[in-house]
């Protein structure tokens, strides 16, 4: 499958970036993921040819409002789309799979994505959701296998994490090793194809890195990881005293979570519901390759389970953040057209909120509380969540293991990666070998070296629903103003000839709250009034009218209240 060593050789007079040659180093560029936490992309550049590790989205912050998701702005690969030689993924989270279905559509050709097996399953449904499949040529890959994709040998290297087949990914170039770590920890209790090997990646080490690039994310918390068992431990011991229902809910992609939980529930005599969409494909993608294992007669439909007494029903369920639309969350409202809490139902929430969530987590935990349920959750039952990130000492034990003679915190908020430094330095790669980059920054390597040299356009692009790009600053700041202090409608009518005021104004406000609101509204109009009554007659200039009124009444407003709601005027000729 992967002797593409005589089409390399065909592509090789391909255009050859000059610089490139006389150079004999190669560039690396992070379009998204250093600084912040999300939309993760790496580009890899060498004699002209390019590689893409991962192209992950980023949900966006409460100032974004309205805004669905945040993906890297790849203006830089769109500039010479045919350069791209393949597109590697470290496994199928949203932080680093997300923004494909964009980016293919941006490319608009044909591109091979390679990941492991389940990562390449779990993203092919996507795709064709997004009408994209056809622009992608989806290549599974196995922990031994060895790509040569141009000046690129790449391998595999299957790691611990939170979705089954996450992969570190090794990438050979003629200057120099890169090692990109994805997200990991160590998990050494872990089965076996989920087990990051340390003796492998000792013997990568032995090899030369030139350049690790590591996930940082938790570098704040010392010591390890605990190992995903412990999570299994927990759910026992809830499941085997639960007296009623269990309905648990965790990340969509965590297969092996998922799998725990139909064991335990098996154990004690639970059949299985699964509700929600996402959670609900990826256990139909993950039974077809294989990697999920269902004892025969578990599953059961919500119509099945309520024929059973609630001590032999577990849920299992989308919602873990608190998504609005999510089951959980319409449990916890009491707007799920099949579930309701009742009594004695045990819920789990199998997750900490990732940040931004906390508030519409913790609310549907009241919620379900107020309903009745026993809700149990971290940190109150500490174990029923654990971490896909290494911890510190396993991101020390990294370094020491691959040795590498750069390394460059990725996947991290700059003080992570400044903790990420300091532990460096003691884990044997000194500060001035610590690469700090910013999204767009050019990094070269070659000759045993490392430096940051230039940029090149890069950034974020909001997706709004349908539209990539489309949200500009201007329906941003209409949004926050409509959040935060509402609307007033100002309508008047005026002469069609003269222009003189005919009626009006009159102004309806919603979601305008200030001491006094009417009174101000009332005062603002007629504000307005002898504005427009002060005009010189003459034709009526629609836009100009609308303007004054605008700026007359959020003047007006504004100097009374200290609010800036939207203002929108309504002017009718007659
Ligand atoms: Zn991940
Ligand atoms: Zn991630």
């Amino acid at each position: 499958m992967f002797s593409r060593r005589e089409t390399d050789g065909i592509a090789a007079h391909r255009t050859v970036h000059p610089m490139a040659r006389r150079r004999r180093s190669g560039r690396l560029i992070p379009l998204g993921g250093v600084g912040e936490i999300g939309k993760n992309s790496l580009l890899l550049e060498y004699a002209g040819r390019r590689l893409l590790i991962d192209a992950g989205v980023m949900f966006p912050e409460e100032e974004l409002h309205g805004v669905d998701l945040v993906i890297p702005d790849f203006t830089h690969l769109y500039q010479h789309p045919e350069r791209l030689d393949a597109i590697l993924l470290t496994h199928a989270h949203e932080d680093h799979v997300g923004a494909l279905p964009y980016l293919l559509k941006g490319l608009g050709r044909r591109v091979r994505i390679y990941g492991l097996r389940l990562t390449i399953g779990l993203i092919e449904p996507k795709l064709r959701e997004h009408g994209v499949l056809r622009f992608a040529e989806l290549i599974s890959v196995s922990g031994s296998d060895r790509l040569n994709l141009g000046p690129f040998h790449v391998s595999f290297v299957p790691v611990s994490h939170s979705v089954p087949d996450s992969a570190a990914i090794v990438v050979g170039t003629p200057v120099g090793t890169l090692f990109f770590t994805g997200d990991f920890k160590f998990d050494q209790t872990a089965p076996d194809q989920t087990r990051t090997d340390l003796n492998r990646l000792r013997a990568i080490g032995d090899e030369g890195i030139l350049l690790l690039l590591s996930d940082c994310v938790r570098v704040e918390r010392p010591g390890i990881t605990p190992p995903e068992r412990v999570v299994a431990e927990a759910l026992d011991g809830i499941v085997r005293q639960a007296s009623g229902r269990v309905i648990m809910t965790t990340f969509a992609s965590n297969v092996i979570r998922l799998q725990q939980a139909i064991e335990i529930a098996c154990r004690y005599g639970r059949k299985v519901a699964v509700v929600g969409r996402s959670m609900e494909e990826n256990l139909r993608v993950a039974a077809d390759l294989h990697y999920l294992h269902l004892p025969p007669g578990t599953l059961a439909t919500i119509e099945e389970l309520k024929r059973l007494p609630p001590k032999e029903v577990m849920i299992l369920t989308t919602g873990s953040q608190g998504e609005p639309t999510s089951v959980l969350s319409r449990i916890a409202m009491g707007d799920h057209p099949m579930l309701r809490v009742i009594p004695g139902d045990t819920v789990v929430i199998s997750a900490t909120p990732i940040p931004g969530n906390e508030e519409t987590v913790t609310r549907t935990i009241d919620n379900l509380m107020r309903r009745g349920a026993n809700v149990l959750y971290p940190p109150i039952v500490p174990d029923i969540h654990v971490s896909g990130h290494a911890s510190r000492d396993e991101l020390a034990a990294l370094l020491r293991l691959l040795r590498p003679r750069y390394a460059m915190p990725v996947h991290g908020e700059f003080r992570m990666m400044v903790h990420y430094r300091n532990l460096a330095g003691e884990s044997g790669v000194p500060a001035e070998r610590i690469v700090f980059a910013d999204v767009g920054d050019v990094i070269d390597f070659g000759d045993e070296r490392v430096v940051r040299n230039g940029r090149v356009a890069a950034g974020s692009v909001l997706v709004d629903g349908l539209t990539v790009g489309g949200v500009n600053q201007i329906v941003l700041r209409d949004r926050r103003h409509l959040a935060a202090d509402g609307v007033v409608i100002c309508a008047v009518a005026v002469d069609r000839e003269t222009g003189r005021l005919v009626s009006g104004p009159e102004t309806t406000a919603r979601g305008f709250i200030a001491p006094s609101a009417s009174s101000v509204l009332e005062e603002s109009a007629a504000r307005v009034r002898r504005a427009l009554e002060r005009r010189p007659e003459g034709e009526v200039e629609i836009g100009y009218l609308k303007g004054k009124i605008k700026d007359v009444l959020a003047h007006a407003i504004y100097t009374r209240t200290r609010l800036r709601p939207m203002i929108l005027p309504v002017v009718t000729e007659i």
